[in-house]
Order: C-alpha cells, then structure tokens, then sequence
C-alpha cells in the first residue's frame, strides 16, 4: 500500500518520495508514584495532562499513530501529533485512560504480549505490573489502539530468524486473539532494530512501526519518535515538537504489501 499519489511538491530532484516524518510523541507508565525511577519511565498524570493542555493551545490534537499514518493518507495529518505508550504498564488505566478522555485526545499503547498481567522482568529496575488481557480490552473499548511490543520485550537486533517470526508474529497472534481485531502496529523494544527485524515485522502483516529517536533511512516500518521524559516542561516538549516541522526526507515510496 503506497497511500495516495505524491504530488510534485513531494517529489525531491531525484524523483523520490518527500514523506513528512509525523511527529510521534513516545510515553511510558503514567503514574503518580514517588518510588524511585531510574530508567526514567515515568510520567504523572498532572504532566500528561499539561503537556495535553498545551497541544491544545499549540492546534495540536493527539491520536493514535494508526490515525495520524490513515489521516497522512488523506493529506489530512497536519495538526496531528501521535502519542505512544510503550510496554502496556497497568497505571495506564488508571492514570493515563482518564486524562486522554478528560482532553478528547486518543493514543497507541503497546503491549508485551506474552507478558499480560505479569511485570517488567525485562528491566533491572523496580517491578512494574503490566495490563492482563481484560485491560487490554478495556484500552481498545475506550478507542485506543493497541500494538506489539513482541512476546517477552526482546532486543530485536541481530536475532535470528526463529526468534523474530515468534516474538513478531506470535504476538501480534495474540494480540488480535484478545482484541478480535487487527493488529496494524508494532514497536521495537528498546527502539532496537536492523533490516532483519523490519522486514520480520512487515511479513507478518503489520502495517508500521516505531522505533526511538532518530535513525536512517526512515520508513512507515522504521517511525522516529521523540521521548519524553519525566521532567519535561513546555520547553522541552516544544523543542521536541519544533524538530518535526524541518524533518523531511527523501525515502523511497513504502512497498507494495
Ligand atoms: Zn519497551
């Protein structure tokens, strides 16, 4: 699916592709909480809900990286900002579900497949739950969308093929066993990725996904998204925001799937 015909404003000298890069905010757990932090995952729900606030102020409104590629589709993505949350932590019901619905915004969250209703083992640090399969369900009802985060957080670079056909397509499996609904999104654990994985990911029948921070070439199966981390004011979120407007690059049209 190549998306509608690029028009000559997109097209560089070379005759390919200019695709704006859509700006892709990227969130963890969302959580009052004052225990230690030390991967920095955290967020309050006091700051989701200023930085959602100033979106607002800034024309901005948040949705689900689903809808912001679907609304570039169109040539409707401008005033768009997608917000991601990775790793499927249980306070997202609880903490992130009521300040999404508070400013009528929507997100993406990804899940662990394999790890439902279990915790963090992937991290050294504190012990995080995760969504069992009924949060899941709840996120989607409330109209999010749901992506893979693999089956059990795994560094994705440099597996081999085995590994990368389970934890991609075994999770999107059971993902769309627990949803009863198509799975389009996927994101790389750690934003850890090579050629292997993104193709591993197109194959089984995603239709994009995100990694973090900058890298090259960029494609609809290797997103860029900017992190937010727990002490960001305004100013940083607008320096993160501001670098999306410049970031145009020639990549080649997304291939026929
Ligand atoms: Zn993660």
């Amino acid at each position: 699916m190549s998306g509608r015909a690029p028009t000559a404003g997109e097209l560089d000298a070379a005759g390919r592709r200019r695709v704006r890069i859509p700006p892709v905010l990227m969130y963890h757990s969302v959580s009052p909480s004052a225990q230690p932090d030390p991967h920095r995952v955290r967020v309050s729900p006091d700051r989701l809900d200023r930085h959602l606030r100033l979106l607002r102020r800034l024309g901005l409104r948040g949705v689900s990286l689903a809808e912001l590629l679907a609304a570039r589709e169109r040539g409707a993505a401008a005033g768009l900002v997608a917000l991601t949350f990775d790793d499927g932590y249980a306070d997202f019901v609880e903490h992130a579900l009521p300040v999404l619905a508070r400013h009528q915004v929507t997100a993406t969250l990804y899940v662990v497949a394999g790890l439902l209703g279990g915790r963090n083992d992937w991290d050294d640090g504190p012990r995080l739950d995760l969504l069992d399969a009924a949060g899941v369900r709840a996120v989607a009802a409330a109209g999010h969308e749901v992506g893979s985060h693999t089956l059990t957080h795994a560094d994705l670079r440099g597996a081999d093929p085995v590994t990368l056909a389970h934890e991609v397509g075994e999770s999107r499996r059971v993902l769309q066993d627990v949803l009863q609904a198509e799975v389009p999104g996927f994101c790389y654990p750690w934003g850890r990725f090579d050629g292997a994985a993104a193709k591993a990911v197109r194959r089984a029948g995603y239709d994009h996904a995100c990694v973090t921070g900058d890298h090259l070439p960029g494609d609809r199966f290797t997103l860029p998204r900017a992190y937010v981390a727990p002490g960001d004011g305004a100013p940083h979120l607008l320096a993160k925001l501001g670098r999306y407007r410049w970031r145009m690059r020639s990549v080649a049209p997304a291939p026929a799937r």
